[in-house]
């Protein structure tokens, strides 16, 4: 443990001053950066452990070893094409007016292996993977050869179909040079080769690597388990009656769906009272198998806000207040966990919004360093960022730099524009179902005007908003 996340700033003592005035509300003096804030909370996590993974469970994991391949790809030489496996030194001169005649003297399927050799005057009618027969150096395509010559009566094609008998005869049409189409043997991968190195992110076509060199199992740093817990009175579940004074619990799911969306594995557990003991209760119970604890609301100033006491109770915890807009207090530290473990505990505003974008900011950076994902790239967890024409105003309005809600598309020239996805206040989901990306508004700006340009986070650009709010929706920043 590098960090301590008790030392300065301590929020907990904070005294609230007015920094600013005016339209501006009132702020503490000692807020920390965005940048700050995730600075000293990734110094808390560590890569996890690499476990022994089945080859189809590692998509987007991080390998937590080198690998080297046990085999030669293409293990023989083998042919592309369908056709004629020959010795090239018999085509030599062949032309549509000059064929040559070449005696065929068996048949080859992918998967199997010619037993024999062939000689001069001689060909093996072989069909694409099958390795080359002993004496043959390239092979004839089909078209290359009386095959497709629908004139001959002998023509074995008939209806999409190769026959399965060999012909006795074959006509080449066109010389073969020797190579021509064989796949040399190693052309992809020699054994003994390092075909993918630890820190690699494991995709489609690394996990189509691993699969060519006979991997079913490969060595990754395991998905961290995220316990997430909702905390206050006036929760439900949803599915449950709603009943005076109550609201669902949005964001048990809401950060569950974004611990699964960056890597990790959720594991959503009961609401917790504002009581001490309830809050207590839940979070030993969060804390047997988790890599970090996930908690909403309860970190600002209100009366009932007792996850703060609580935690100052079972482990050590900063609370912070950072310099952003949905999201303002943030509780961070470790808690004392069984087995002398120290679970890390990100306390996350309660507003659904702020939630989600304080998760947004912090929770994926951590998740990714626990993946391994920043063991080769220390940004790895940065969102791609545009510049982008704002075409609504995009308010700051209390310098806190501010993340607002749009979506962004690129006109047919590649230039981006965004637009607000509705109204901005940190309670309102809708508004951050609408948006694919989040438009910047700096800390020391007041305003973006329509016109001008802002930078863009692009958050999920695979789910475009299914119906843009009007140009002229509220902006209740
Ligand atoms: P708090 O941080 O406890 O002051 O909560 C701030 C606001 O967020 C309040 O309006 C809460 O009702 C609301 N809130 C807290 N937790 C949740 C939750 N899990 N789902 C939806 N809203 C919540
Ligand atoms: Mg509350």
């Amino acid at each position: 443990m590098t960090n301590d996340p008790t030392s300065e700033p301590n929020l907990e003592e904070l005294t609230y001053s007015a920094t600013r005035t005016g339209t501006r509300s009132i702020l503490p003096d000692n807020m920390i950066s965005v940048e700050e804030a995730r600075a000293r909370i990734l110094e808390v996590f560590d890569v996890l452990p690499g476990v022994e993974t089945p080859l189809d469970e590692t998509q987007g994991l991080v390998l937590a070893q080198n690998v080297v391949a046990g085999v030669t790809i293409p293990p023989l030489p083998n042919t592309g094409m369908d056709g004629y496996a020959v010795r090239a030194d018999d085509t030599a001169g062949a032309a549509y007016d000059r064929p040559r005649t070449l005696r065929v003297i068996g048949y080859l399927a992918a998967g199997a292996v010619f037993d024999g050799e062939v000689r001069a005057g001689e060909a093996v009618r072989i069909m694409t993977g099958a390795p080359l027969p002993p004496g043959t150096d390239a092979v004839v395509p089909f078209e290359e050869t009386d095959e497709y010559d629908s004139s001959t009566s002998d023509s074995k094609y008939t209806q999409g179909q190769w026959q399965q008998t060999p012909r006795d005869e074959v006509r080449i049409d066109v010389e073969a040079k020797p190579g021509a189409n064989v796949r040399q043997a190693g052309e992809d991968i020699a054994a003994g080769e390092m075909v993918l190195r630890a820190g690699t992110v494991i995709g489609p076509a690394q996990i189509g690597v691993l699969a060519s060199i006979g991997l079913d199992c490969v060595r990754v740093h395991r998905r961290p388990v995220v316990a997430v817990l909702s905390t206050g009175d006036e929760l439900l579940r949803p599915g449950q009656p709603l009943t005076p004074g109550k609201i669902y619990d949005a964001n048990a799911f809401s950060l569950a769906a974004q611990v699964r969306a960056f890597g990790g594995v959720p594991r959503i557990l009961d609401v917790a009272l504002d009581t001490i003991e309830a809050l207590t209760a839940r979070i030993h119970e969060g804390l047997a198998d988790a890599d970090l604890l996930v908690t909403s609301a309860g970190v600002s100033r209100g009366d009932f806000d007792v996850v703060k006491t609580v935690l100052a109770a079972e482990g050590r915890v900063g609370f912070w207040t950072v310099r952003m807009k949905p999201g303002k207090p943030l509780a961070f530290g470790t808690f004392h966990a069984p087995q002398n473990r120290r679970v890390p505990h990100l306390g996350l505003p309660g507003n659904p919004v702020s939630a989600m974008m304080t998760f947004e900011l912090f929770g994926r950076a951590a998740i990714f360093k626990m993946l391994g994902r920043l063991v080769h790239d220390a940004e790895a967890w940065r969102r791609p960022t545009v510049r982008a024409t704002a075409l609504d105003a995009i308010r700051n309005t209390d310098g806190r730099r501010f993340y607002a809600r749009c979506h962004a598309s690129q006109d047919a020239t590649g230039r981006w524009s965004v637009r607000l996805t509705g109204p901005q206040g940190s309670g309102v989901l809708t508004s951050m179902s609408l948006a694919n990306a989040y438009a910047i508004c700096p800390e020391d700006r007041d305003v973006i005007a329509p016109g001008e340009e802002c930078e863009v986070m692009l958050v999920d650009r695979e789910s475009p908003p299914r119906q843009p709010l009007p140009a002229d929706a509220p902006d209740r920043a």
